[in-house]
């Protein structure tokens, strides 16, 4: 009983933790919002297809019609 209340414990902090990350646009942070084209407004898909390690272990996505790359806040990180 008492490892289920440590358990619980622990996955109540990792929420918090990862919630607060994500209000820092961290790279540990989740976002699970659509994300846009700050270049040309185009709606990233949901299913990304990981352009590189960094976006695959990170997040993050390339515009399909400009190629920009984005995080996964949709921030650009360079664009092309
Ligand atoms: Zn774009």
């Amino acid at each position: 009983m008492i490892q289920v209340l440590i358990y619980s414990i622990m996955v109540i902090a990792f929420i918090i933790w990862l919630t607060n990350e994500s209000k820092h646009k961290s790279k540990w942070g989740v976002n699970l919002k659509r994300v846009y084209c700050p270049v040309c407004q185009t709606k990233q898909p949901i299913i990304r297809i990981p352009d590189n390690k960094a976006e695959a272990l990170w997040g993050g996505t390339t515009c399909p019609k400009c190629h920009t790359h984005l995080d996964k806040y949709g921030d650009v990180i360079h664009k092309l």
